[in-house]
């Protein structure tokens, strides 16, 4: 019998989950950069700009769906020392369409009527006092989630993050195994050592793919920093409960360009479909990763997996003839309840 991983039902919806707009750093206005995003086929935007949640359901339309978050910073001594500062950025997405009010804000810090007149905070919050520390990212990650955010942790390379630095966070729903704009200006922002460092410590975390675009660049040069990694997520309709149910599942995966049609276990084997590779791999949690190739035509379109209940977790990587690659999110083998392969001694 089939086990989904992604299920069976609904679709694919394109998504770019990190991006700025001209309501913070970025040069197009949130409209200017749903119609880009959907004139390229994505159908979910969050704009994330820094510091500053405002909901764009206006631009939301029957083909597209924006969502509400924003991205808060932690950073060491920034203002002083900003090519050695340390930071940890993390975006949030609310859950629910009608959370119209920013988690973990400090408002003499960030807010400026003039500016942010749209701003919702709760007054009976106190501000929050961020700190370069994980007490207190690891508070502000819990006071998110507990208000109803989705909480990734983002490009670590950028950040000058290091796995005793990263180890640390708990709690986040996810993390950016690749971000396009951090890789676009030449950081190793691809992040598969990362992700995996958090699951073998036990940090169950979905994984994403972002542009974090800021569309500084000319959009005709190789420095356009859209379109290079976005999220597929499969929802059953594209709206934003659906699209909320999707993400606090891990139905999507994270991609620079290939694409993965189908992800089940079946009598103890991982099954993948997806886009012409040239090599589909599947990581565990032990010294056990397995590669598949189609060694009549070079290009491999269903890989097959043995899985082991001792694997602790798997998940999977498509990798195309340019390089570029798609990461499913990891699935653990003790709660994930099918049949496992059993070696015959
Ligand atoms: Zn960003």
């Amino acid at each position: 019998m089939k086990h989904y991983l992604l299920p069976q039902e609904g679709a694919f919806y394109k998504a770019n989950l990190h991006s700025h707009s001209t309501v913070s750093d970025g040069t197009l206005t949130p409209e200017e950069m749903k119609n880009l995003y959907k004139s390229r086929g994505y159908s979910i935007l969050c704009c994330t700009d820094h510091e500053i949640m405002i909901p764009h359901h206006d631009l939301t339309d029957e083909g597209f769906l924006m969502l509400t978050g924003f991205e808060l910073g932690f950073d060491e001594n920034w203002r002083t020392d900003f090519l050695d500062a340390k930071v940890c950025d993390l975006c949030v997405i609310a859950l629910d369409k009608e959370n119209i009010t920013q988690p973990c804000f400090h408002r003499t810090k960030y807010h400026n009527p003039e500016r942010n007149s749209q701003i919702c905070f709760d007054e009976a919050e106190p501000d929050f006092e961020r700190e370069y520390n994980a007490d207190c990212i690891n508070t502000a990650i819990a006071k998110c989630r507990e208000k109803g955010f989705f909480v990734t942790y983002n490009h670590p390379t950028w950040s000058l993050e290091h796995y005793e630095d990263y180890i640390k966070y708990k709690g986040m729903n996810a993390m950016e195994i690749c971000n396009y704009s951090s890789f676009i200006d030449g950081y190793d922002e691809y992040n598969s050592k990362a992700y995996d460092d958090f699951l073998r410590k036990e940090q169950r975390i979905f994984c994403i793919a972002t542009d974090d675009n800021h569309n500084r660049r000319d959009p005709a040069c190789r420095m356009w920093d859209s379109f290079g990694a976005f999220t597929m997520i499969k929802a059953k309709e594209l709206t934003y409960e659906s699209v909320s149910e999707a993400l606090v599942n891990g139905w999507f995966y994270a991609s620079q360009g290939p694409e993965i049609y189908g992800l089940w276990m079946e009598d103890g084997r991982l099954h993948v479909e997806c886009s012409p590779a040239d090599k589909v791999v599947c990581t565990v949690n032990k010294r056990r990763c397995m590669s598949r190739y189609n060694e009549q035509t070079g290009e491999i379109t269903h890989a097959v997996f043995e899985i082991l209940k001792t694997d602790g977790f798997f998940r999977v990587t498509v990798i195309d003839k340019n390089g570029k690659k798609a990461d499913t999110n990891a699935f653990f083998t003790d709660t994930l309840d099918v049949p496992y392969f059993e070696p015959e001694e």
